[in-house]
C-alpha cells in the first residue's frame, strides 16, 4: 500500500472512531432512514434546511467503518450548502466510488476513491448520500439499497 492510500485510510478510520455530527437535530425540517441489507448498515439523517440551504445536518445509526466514515465526512461536506449543490455532490460521489470521473471537486471525500475497487463496499459508502437525497426529495420514504 502506498503512502497516499495509508493517509486516506487514516482519515476513514478517524471518522469511524469519532463520527462528526453524530446527532439527531431537534429542529430538523427533513429526515429519512436508510438501510443497506447487504452489510447491515442503518442510518438516520436529519437536516435543517432554511431558504434552500442546509444549515445543519446530523446522522445516527450503526454500520461498518466505511458507512460511518462516509456519513461523517458527508455531514461536514454538506453543511451550509445549497440543496442543488448537495445533489450535484451526490452524483459526483457516486461517480467516484464506482470508478468514474467525478464532475465536481470532492475535496476530502476523495478518500473514498479506493472503494471503487471493492464493489460490495460501494453501497456502504453511498447509503448516507441516498438517504439525504430521499430526505430532500418530495417523496419521503425509507431507503433500502438493492442490487
Ligand atoms: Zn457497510
Amino acid at each position: 500500500m502506498n503512502e497516499l492510500a495509508d493517509l486516506y485510510q487514516e482519515v476513514i478510520l478517524d471518522h469511524n472512531r469519532k463520527p462528526r455530527n453524530f446527532k439527531k437535530l431537534e429542529s430538523a425540517t427533513h429526515a429519512a432512514n436508510g438501510h443497506n441489507p447487504l452489510c447491515g448498515d442503518r442510518i438516520t439523517v436529519t437536516l435543517d434546511v432554511q431558504d434552500g440551504v442546509i444549515k445543519d445536518i446530523g446522522f445516527q445509526g450503526a454500520g461498518c467503518a466505511i458507512s460511518t466514515a462516509s456519513a461523517s465526512l458527508m455531514t461536514e461536506a454538506l453543511k451550509e450548502r445549497p440543496i442543488a449543490d448537495a445533489l450535484a455532490l451526490l452524483d459526483a460521489f457516486r461517480d467516484l466510488v464506482t470508478g468514474g470521473l467525478p464532475g465536481h471537486d470532492l475535496g476530502k471525500l476523495e478518500v473514498f476513491s479506493g472503494v471503487s475497487e471493492y464493489p460490495a463496499r460501494v453501497k456502504c459508502a453511498t447509503l448516507c448520500w441516498h438517504t439525504v437525497a430521499a430526505a430532500l426529495g418530495e417523496h419521503r420514504q425509507d431507503v433500502v439499497t438493492t442490487e
